[in-house]
């Protein structure tokens, strides 16, 4: 087959919108090598029963496609609130969550329905370089507040953030991405008190909340004793609670994220998805895959002792480790940490150059993975 031949762009001007010339589309490197500890995902792939499970799924749905899927996808709501009943033992209603096509796009029907011109997103840097993309697509304004020198979330400061910008929604990483750190319950009821009226004002002159968003993409890898904000959801009408089946239930490529908030909440995201956002063949796979939750999060423990080994072992070769709560580490630091990277690389190990200067990301993988990362970055800096 031959390629068509494209028509020159030299003949016309595409009006790309103000501020996207020259940008780059989001993404780590996805490179073909042996060991990858870059993107965070969990090492280990569905078992055949499993994989056999889904399969049957999309075979049934498949004598369906003629016709569009549930828009509102009542079956899998149910299914999420009763998986989140199980881990974080809090019971919610099938109309209080919502889903999309990864929690990317969670995130961005959260700023379709609350951000957008004149508005503002607050956040805490260094955090998931993902935020600044929803807020430039939704044309809503970027402020990026700072977290303390240990990573962690200084209250006081954000306090005065959120007074001073008075932002629509408030998005918290919780493990924060890239460095691990969980915020404690307390932080995120007392964001979520300074938040109450401290949102935008509404036509009428009177304040609103911001929506406070906890994205807890990594929440199952909490260590004991740390809480999910699901627990609080309650107590807060405004609070958002996002969590992903891309990560510890070790379903990236599936394409599921979703949140937990009051009903309210989520019928104003409805308002703003595409219809038919969630395909018959994802909602599907996601219901065979949460079927098998039990298997599917059995690696979830191990995962966890494996990261903790993990802190422990960069720490005992003096590195500077941050806590983490989530199945990566971020450690440091490196007068050239490309040098370090591009090293590892070379010995057939993919992690990730990303956070403060100075700093990389090793995802958790699985005991073969990280004995050879260990090895490779040994040679590295000569251990
Ligand atoms: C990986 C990750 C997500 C999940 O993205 P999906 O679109 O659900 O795959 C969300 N938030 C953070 C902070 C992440 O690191």
């Amino acid at each position: 087959m031959t390629t068509p031949a494209e028509t020159p762009t030299a003949q016309v001007r595409l009006p790309l919108r103000p501020g996207l010339e020259g940008l780059e589309p989001y993404g780590a490197p996805q490179l073909d090598v042996p060991v990858l500890l870059n993107v965070n995902e969990n090492p280990y792939p569905p078992s055949e029963a499993v994989v056999a499970d889904i399969a049957d799924a999309v075979a049934r749905a498949a004598h369906g496609l003629n016709r569009y899927p549930d828009r509102d996808f009542h079956e899998l709501r149910a299914e999420l609130a009763e998986y989140l009943r199980v881990e974080s033992g809090v019971s919610l209603a099938a109309s209080q969550i919502w889903a999309a096509n990864g929690s990317n796009e969670v995130m961005l029907h959260l700023l379709q329905a609350f951000g957008g011109p004149g508005r503002k997103v607050l956040s805490f840097a260094p955090t998931y370089s993902m935020y600044p993309e929803y807020a430039r697509d939704t044309l809503t304004e970027w402020v990026a507040g700072r977290r303390a020198e240990d990573f962690t979330l200084d209250l006081n400061h954000a306090r005065e953030q959120i007074a001073e910008h008075r932002p629509a929604v408030i998005l918290l990483a919780s493990p924060n991405n890239p460095t691990g750190t969980a915020l404690p319950l307390e932080a995120v009821e007392a964001i979520c008190e300074a938040a109450a009226t401290a949102g935008p004002k509404a036509d009428d002159g009177a304040p609103t909340a911001a929506v406070v968003v906890v994205d807890e993409a990594y929440g199952e890898f909490r260590r004991e004793g740390v809480s999910s904000a699901l627990t609080v959801l309650d107590r807060h009408p405004h609070l958002a609670v996002s969590r992903t089946m891309s990560k510890a239930f070790g379903m990236a490529g599936l394409r599921l994220g979703y949140l937990a908030a009051t009903s309210t909440l989520v019928d104003h995201l409805r308002v703003v998805r595409l219809p038919y956002h969630l395909s018959a063949v994802t909602q599907a796979a996601a219901l065979a895959a949460l079927s098998h939750r039990d298997e599917l999060m059995s690696q979830v423990a191990s995962l966890r002792a494996e990261r903790d080994e993990l802190v422990e072992w960069l720490r005992g070769h003096g590195l500077r480790v941050a806590d983490s709560d989530a199945n990566f580490v971020l450690f440091g630091l490196f007068p050239d940490r490309h040098e370090v990277w591009n090293g590892l690389l070379e010995r057939g190990v993919l992690i990730r150059e990303v956070g403060p200067e100075g700093w990389l990301r090793v995802s958790v993988g699985t005991p073969q993975e990280t004995a050879a990362f260990r090895a490779a970055l040994e040679e590295v800096l000569g251990w």
